[in-house]
């Protein structure tokens, strides 16, 4: 009996990039499990990179001190149900990579080309899996210019900083929205004046300006993107 051929069907990679506070991985995620893709966080590989200086008293902006501790930092990323799992010599991470100090850290390492350079295998053998949405800040750019889709996903300043600002506020943190539109612009100069990997759209993304929509419609805009990119119409 003649064996039935079969094909492998690759999955398509999505990339999106854009500033901190846009919502990105908010929406990355819903549409990764909308569209069973798998959503990874590159930026939680730059705040761990950082919470180990920040744990061993490492100058994040000394790139020489840096340079020098990265052959320390032993990583592991694996997925449970479709959430990331980050692990610092073994032990998972969780949210000690979420606080103010990790995210500063995270923006100080991430300028460093040893850093960048430390993490890029990890996320191109992510890549090459096929399949995921991968969010950041030079994915579409650098670490897959060949995705299938690439969304810079963005939102202005302002926007970014009110909803940076009620969440914060939600929390109980003591913040004015002036305090937090700074600092929003502060990573926005940092992120794309810096000369490794800035934060720019790739010149094949769509950029998406989510100013006006609720989260729902982002999802349903980002996901129609995808499916309209990757679904080819037969000639
Ligand atoms: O996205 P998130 O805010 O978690 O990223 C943490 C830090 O890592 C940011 O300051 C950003 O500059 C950096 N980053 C990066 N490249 C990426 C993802 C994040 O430089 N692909």
């Amino acid at each position: 009996m003649k064996k039935k051929k079969t094909r492998k069907v690759r999955l398509p990679n999505v990339a999106i990039d854009g500033p901190s506070g846009a919502g990105k991985s908010t929406i990355a995620k819903l549409a990764a499990a909308r569209l069973g893709l798998i959503y990874v966080d590159t930026g939680a590989l730059y705040r761990t990179v950082g919470l180990y200086m920040l744990e061993h008293g490492v100058d994040p902006d000394d790139p020489a001190a840096v340079e020098a501790t990265l052959p320390e930092v032993e990583i592991s990323l694996s997925f449970e149900d479709g959430r990331q799992i980050l692990a610092l010599g073994g032990e998972e991470v969780g949210s000690r990579i979420r606080t103010e100090d990790a995210s500063r850290y995270a923006s100080a390492v991430s300028k460093i080309p040893a850093v960048r350079e430390f993490l890029l295998d990890e996320q191109r053998s992510l890549a090459d899996r096929g399949g995921v949405i991968m969010d950041g800040r030079d994915i579409g750019t650098v670490i897959m210019p060949d995705a299938d889709v690439k969304i810079y996903y963005t939102a202005a300043a302002s926007t970014r900083a009110e909803r940076r600002y009620k969440e914060q506020r939600e929390k109980g943190i003591e913040v004015t929205y002036e305090e937090v539109l700074a600092a929003i612009e502060a990573r926005d100069k940092q992120d794309s004046e810096r000369e490794i990997a800035p934060l720019r759209p790739a010149d094949d993304a769509v950029i998406f300006e989510s100013d006006d929509y609720t989260i729902e419609e982002c999802v349903e805009r980002v996901c129609g993107i995808i499916t309209e990119r990757t679904t080819k119409s037969e000639p």
